[in-house]
C-alpha cells in the first residue's frame, strides 16, 4: 500500500482541484483529506457520511471545587489569564497543566477538551477519510495522522493499493505529519515569486524526509519567465516535472459546479494534461 501527497507551499495554488482530478482519473484509490484546518475536498466530491468520531487533542483544566481552598495559587501561575478559582476559563485555558502542579489542594483535573471529528465516508470515487478541527483547535499535526491512519486502514478493509492524500498548504506541523513516510511529494506551485519561494521551501521539507518530489506548475503561462526558473530549480534538484497547467477560468468553474475537472470538462486539452500526468505518477511510485 502506498500513499502519495499532493501539496503546496501555500493555499489557492489549485491543489484540490487537481487533487480531485486525479481521483476522477484513477477511479481505483483511498481519498485523504489531510488539510484538516481547512478541508474542502467534501465541496466537491459530496461524501456520504458512514461513521463520524470525535476527536480530543488538547487537554482543559477544571476546579474541583469541593476541594478547591481559593489560595489563588493556580491564578497567578497561568501565563493564559484563565484560571480565576474556582473556575476555569474553557476557551481561554490552553492545557499546560501549570495550575495542576502548583495546586496544594490537588483540586484540579485534566480533562479531554472536544478538539474536532474525524469521518469516514463514501464518495462517488470510492472511500474517503477526513477531518475537521473545530475553529481555535491546534494539534492539527494529531489530527492529520488520524486520518492517515484512517486511511490506510480503509485502503486494507477495500484492497486498495494507494491512498490519495489532499495536504495542508505551507510547512508547518500538519504538513510533516502529512509527508512523513509517503512515497511521493506533488508540489503544486504557480510562477509568482512567492510560489517559487513556498515551492523550495515544500521541496527541502521533502528532502529532509528524503521523499521522492514532482512538481506541476498550474498557471504556467501567466508568467513564462518564472516557469522557467521553477523548471531550471527543479531540474537542478532532480525534482520530476509532471507538467503545465496554462491558467483557465475552467478550473474554477469546474469548482463552482462542485464537479472534477473530468466531470465537467471531459475533452478539455487540461484534463489530458491531467491524464498523462496520472500515468507519470503510476511510473514513478512502481
Ligand atoms: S491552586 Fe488549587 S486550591 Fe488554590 S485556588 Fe487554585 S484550584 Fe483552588
Ligand atoms: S492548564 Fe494552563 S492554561 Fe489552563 S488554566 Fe491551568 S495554567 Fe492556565
Amino acid at each position: 500500500m502506498i500513499e502519495i501527497a499532493v501539496i503546496s507551499g501555500k493555499g489557492g495554488t489549485g491543489k484540490t482541484t487537481i487533487t480531485t482530478a486525479f481521483a476522477a482519473i484513477s477511479g481505483d484509490l483511498i481519498l485523504a483529506d489531510c488539510d484538516v484546518d481547512a478541508p474542502d475536498l467534501h465541496i466537491i466530491l459530496n461524501p456520504d457520511v458512514v461513521n463520524k468520531w470525535e476527536f480530543h487533542g488538547s487537554k482543559v483544566a477544571e476546579i474541583n471545587p469541593e476541594l478547591c481552598t481559593e489560595c489563588g495559587l493556580c491564578q497567578s501561575s497561568c501565563r493564559f489569564d484563565s484560571a480565576h478559582p474556582p473556575v476555569i476559563d474553557q476557551i481561554a485555558c490552553e492545557g499546560c497543566r501549570v495550575c495542576q502542579l502548583v495546586c496544594p489542594a490537588n483540586a484540579i483535573e485534566m480533562n479531554d477538551r472536544l478538539s474536532g471529528y474525524i469521518y469516514r465516508s463514501m464518495t462517488r470515487y470510492g472511500p474517503m477519510a477526513h477531518a475537521k478541527l473545530l475553529p481555535g483547535e491546534g494539534n492539527s499535526g494529531k489530527l492529520v495522522t488520524e486520518v492517515r491512519r484512517l486511511g490506510v486502514r480503509l485502503a486494507k478493509q477495500y484492497e486498495k493499493e494507494l491512498v490519495l492524500i489532499d495536504g495542508s498548504p505551507g510547512i508547518g506541523c500538519p504538513v510533516i505529519s502529512t509527508i512523513s513516510g509517503i512515497k511521493l511529494g506533488i508540489i503544486v506551485t504557480e510562477p509568482t515569486m512567492s510560489g517559487i519561494h513556498d515551492m523550495e521551501r515544500v521541496f527541502s521539507l521533502l528532502s529532509r524526509f528524503r521523499t521522492k518530489a514532482a512538481v506541476i506548475i498550474n498557471k504556467y503561462d501567466l508568467n513564462l519567465e518564472n516557469t522557467r526558473r521553477i523548471e531550471q530549480y527543479s531540474e537542478d534538484k532532480g525534482i520530476t516535472i509532471l507538467g503545465r497547467i496554462p491558467f483557465d477560468p475552467m478550473m474554477t468553474e469546474s469548482m463552482v459546479a462542485a464537479k472534477t475537472l473530468p466531470e465537467f470538462a471531459a475533452d478539455h486539452q487540461i484534463v489530458s494534461l491531467l491524464i498523462d500526468m496520472w500515468k507519470q505518477i503510476m511510473e514513478l511510485i512502481k
